[in-house]
């Protein structure tokens, strides 16, 4: 650190210091001289300044900067000045309170002393000043707790005992009902108790007193709380660097019924309601509001007690309001009957409160629709989107696992994908289905749960990705629970949930509730439609949606998407009645029988896709061809070797039945018929060899596709050149479909794009497929076909070939996910799961890379990806459909790295939308 010591200035008057400078005065000093230079009542003082905390903090000996008390006398004798009051004067006494504050809000620092200049002497002139004795000695006791516990750690326990008694021998059990004479009881025991704990008497010299506070606020940024509060919060020297101290005359809420103090919100902060909200007491210092030691009343109440007063808090909250152009959370003092502002910081609200009040401000002209739209965190908006818990509901959850996919729901309990579907769809019975963890094939069970819960599994397991794809809450592996599907329950401790139980879950804390639990539904209110067409008419990023059905889309498409980035077709091969016909494609041991199996795919793939087009038209589409690796499809290896043990086991019973139906003819020929029928039906034994065959050939399939590392293996691309008839399918499906639409006069604008592509080689390949059976398709239905040919870029070389691959490709998308695992060479399920919290936590990675792009090395490469691919076609349009395309930081980059569009998962669009806006208004 560099400072001239010599002649620094460590102090500044509340009237001079400039309140835009958060980093020397902190956020609490710097709003005190705003208010003060604004011409609000704000009672005088100074701000000393994060500069000197800096020094004190270096300098070994914990000493104050030289000069620092001299200009902290300097500045005191200014505040006597215009306070006509002396600081230690016995007949006209100053006191003032000492706050801690840095540049951001972070508890953890010293807390606040109030009532400072007071000593035995002060205390007589104050009493006689006032003429109130029991106010001195209340003011008095409160400060040397306050100073003993704050300034010099005594505990509070030792104080309040010591309260406690005087109470009790004066009967009395409200602090209220104690007397003058108590009170200096009290600050009697509390002296003593100061100097048993501290070894020392209580500082009598007001100057003494403020430079061991000021001190102590210091050391504060340094305690275990503060660092702490930085750690998780990644609060960086750059963000905040020490603390500083204001000193400032101090006010009494607690002189007579004329005196009040109170903390108030300029509107309502759950709402947005324009209206004053809040609370006061009358005759009460700022803490008992805080403390809850007394009820306070709500603020409206002030118009009938002290109208005049009523009226100028009106005043003072507009002044608040014009010249922040923000919702003020604000604390005032009424000293007889005047009123003082002493601190005001921008309101934290609610989303829905938020939405409000930005378009009622712009509507009343205080802050333009880009302020209103800048004031909004665009991840705040999430709130407003899914079901949530209601704020009032305070249980404790019995489990807690990962917020995998937000929103929360209750329902009964199912431990499979078929009950999940008997209950839910069947009986119209809201269900959460419960696994150890999720496979491709329950997903006919997501679609009738109102939430999934996992007992294992990450953020990006099975269950967490597919249900976020949905938009359905999931907690992933709340490990607390043992899911035993066999009995049907599941144990968390000692209790036991059994199937039809009643829970809750939250995606959004990862928490889980027994019982039902009240939830607020989400609210898609006019404003916030009103605001987001703010953000659309300023950004230039097209938010798109990722959606793999019509209904998806259809959702996507009230959130304002704009079309569709990313239609995960692999997705559709999932549902129940078509996993039989595409495993039937993958055991096919030959061509012809694949091909008997894939002509009963295309015309299911063509309605979807049919489905998709008219739904979102006129927006673009964009289906992506099959990407993963097919023996995804299939059982493992482990369960097929089970199925095929137990259905042997199966083969010999049933032969035994045989023998027991001949048996049965030998013992009574009249029952003989009717029981070798009966016995018949139970199971043939025909049958189950037919199965054991089935089963068997599978897994000779499973054992032939079996790969080290599926994800770097046989998928996307490489599929669809080695098994050309499963891409073949798909594009005639896209183009067939899109003839339809043409056909009934739609406007579509259709887009397919091949995945995990590394070379041009690869798309010029899958290209002639498309060439040739759009000419097929054209001559058959005598349509034009616009469909557009694109890639995704997933790959490392991809990037590096980007100009040669856009002489192929009408766009470019990058799959972040899959270019995030390439570029650092992690496997995303074990680096979540494994060492990227650490990392995070030490900072080796300062964010988890698969949620924040990586924009340094990710980024980097994209950027030249979008710069060649450019060279090459000027005109080639960019997206980005991995999960970052729906993360503000991630957008911003993406607009400066001039994409054209992002696509995310439909609930995120609202959050894309906004933040396509403030990367827009940032760059301006
Ligand atoms: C990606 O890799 O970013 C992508 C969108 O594809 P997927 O997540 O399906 O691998
Ligand atoms: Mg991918």
């Amino acid at each position: 650190m560099s400072m001239d010591l010599g002649n620094q200035k460590w102090v500044y008057a509340f009237a001079e210091g400039d309140g835009s400078n958060k980093q020397l005065l902190g956020g609490k000093g710097a709003n005190l001289c705003e208010m003060t230079q604004i011409g609000l009542n704000v009672p005088p003082g100074f701000v000393i300044t994060t500069d000197a905390c800096l020094h004190y903090l270096e300098s070994g000996s914990k000493s104050v900067p030289e000069d620092m008390m001299s200009q902290v006398r300097e500045h005191m004798a200014l505040v006597e000045q215009e306070t006509g009051k002396g600081f230690g004067n016995p007949e006209n006494p100053l006191l003032v309170s000492v706050r801690s504050g840095s540049a951001m809000s972070m508890p953890g620092m010293m807390d606040t002393i109030l009532n400072l200049g007071l000593n035995t002497e002060t205390l007589r002139g104050e009493i006689r000043q006032t003429g109130d004795a029991r106010f001195g000695y209340d003011a008095y006791r409160r400060f040397i707790q306050l100073f003993g516990k704050v300034a010099m750690g005594v505990p509070d326990e030792v104080f309040d005992a010591e309260f406690d008694a005087v109470k009790q021998a004066a009967h009395v059990k409200e602090d209220v009902g104690l007397s003058a004479d108590d009170l200096k009881e009290i600050s009697e025991r509390f002296l003593r108790v100061f100097q048993e704990h501290t070894g020392r008497p209580f500082p009598e010299d007001p100057f003494e007193q403020l430079e061991i506070a000021i001190k102590a606020v210091f050391g504060s940024w340094m305690g275990k709380r503060a660092i702490d509060y930085r750690t998780q919060f990644k609060i960086t020297p750059n963000m905040a660097n020490g603390t500083a101290v204001n000193i400032c005359t101090m006010v009494f809420g607690n002189r007579g019924d004329s005196s009040a103090t109170g903390v108030a919100f300029t509107r309502n902060p759950g709402t947005g309601e324009d209206k004053l909200y809040g609370e006061y007491l009358v005759n009460a210092q700022g803490e008992d509001v805080v403390a809850g030691i007394r009820t306070p009343k709500p603020i409206h109440q002030l118009a009938v007690e002290m109208p005049e007063m009523a009226r100028q808090l009106d005043e003072l909250r507009d002044k608040l309001e014009a010249h922040y152009k923000e919702v003020q959370d604000f604390e005032f003092t009424i000293e007889r009957g005047v009123l003082y502002c002493l601190q005001t910081r921008n309101g934290k609200m609610n989303a829905v409160g938020m939405v409000r009040t930005s378009v009622e401000m712009v509507k009343s002209g205080l802050i333009s629709k880009e302020q209103a739209l800048l004031r909004i965190d665009p991840l705040y908006l999430e709130q407003m989107l899914y079901p949530r818990l209601s704020p009032d509901f305070k249980g404790e959850p019995m489990a807690q696992g990962l917020p995998a996919s937000p929103g929360a729901a209750s329902g009964y309990v199912v431990f499979d994908a078929d009950r999940a579907e008997i209950q839910g769809n069947d009986m119209g019975r809201p269900v959460i289905l419960v696994r150890e963890e999720t496979k491709p094939e329950d997903i006919h069970g997501f679609f009738a749960a109102q939430g999934i819960l996992t007992s294992r599994g990450g953020k990006t397991s099975h269950a967490a990705v597919v249900a976020r794809g949905m938009g359905k809450p999931c907690v992933a592996g709340a490990e607390g629970i043992h899911v035993d599907v066999q009995r049907r329950e599941a144990h968390v401790g000692s209790h036991v949930i059994r199937e039809g139980d009643m829970i809750t879950i939250d995606g959004s804390s990862g928490n889980v509730y027994l019982g039902e639990v009240p939830m607020v539904e989400p609210e898609f209110t006019e404003e916030l439609n009103k605001l987001l067409q703010w953000a659309d008419d300023v950004a230039y990023l097209r938010v798109m949606a990722n959606a793999d059905t019509p209904s998806d889309a259809a959702r996507a498409l009230k959130f304002g998407a704009r079309g569709i980035g990313l239609c995960r077709t692999e997705r559709m091969f999932n549902a129940v009645e078509r996993l039989p016909v595409v495993i039937e494609m993958i055991v096919a041991d030959d061509e012809a029988q694949r091909q008997v199996a894939l002509d009963k795919l295309l015309p299911m793939q063509r309605a979807d896709f049919r489905g998709l087009f008219e739904t979102m038209a006129p927006y673009p589409v964009t289906i992506r061809l099959l990407d993963p690796p097919i023996h995804e499809f299939l059982p493992t290896e482990r369960q097929l070797l089970n199925d095929i043990e137990q259905l042997k086991h199966l083969r010999d019973s049933a032969r035994g039945m045989e023998v027991l139906a001949g048996s049965l003819m030998l013992l009574d020929g009249s029952m003989a018929g009717l029981a070798e029928d009966a016995v018949k039906q139970i199971v043939s034994p025909d049958m189950v060899e037919a199965a054991i065959g089935k089963k068997e050939q599978m897994l000779r399939k499973v054992r032939v596709l079996t790969e080290v590392n599926p994800m770097l293996g046989h998928r996307g691309v490489r599929l669809g050149i080695t098994f050309p008839e499963i891409y073949r399918m798909q594009i005639r499906a896209i183009l067939e479909a899109e003839a339809e639409c043409v056909a009934k006069g739609l406007e579509v604008h259709p887009q397919m794009m091949v995945p995990q592509v590394c070379t041009a080689a690869e798309l010029r390949w899958i290209k002639r497929y498309v060439d040739e059976i759009r000419a097929d398709v054209e001559a058959s239905t005598g349509q034009t076909l616009t469909c557009r040919f694109g890639t995704m870029i997933e790959v490392v070389r991809a990037c590096m070939r980007a100009e040669r691959l856009a002489d192929e490709a009408d766009f470019f998308s990058f799959g972040t996910n899959d270019l995030t695992q390439a570029v650092f060479s992690f496997s995303r399920e074990d680096a979540e799961n494994k060492f990227l919290p650490m990392y995070n936590q030490i900072d080796i990675l300062h964010d988890n890379p698969f949620e924040v792009l990586d924009t340094k090395g990710v980024g980097k490469l994209m950027e030249l990806a979008v710069q060649w691919g450019r060279q090459a076609k000027p005109d080639l349009s960019v997206g980005i459909c991995g999960e970052h395309g729906g993360h503000p930081s991630s957008i911003e980059f993406c607009h400066k790295a001039k994409l054209n569009y992002v696509s995310c998962s439909g609930p995120r669009v609202p959050v894309a939308r906004l933040a396509a806006a403030h990367a827009a208004l940032k760059a301006r």
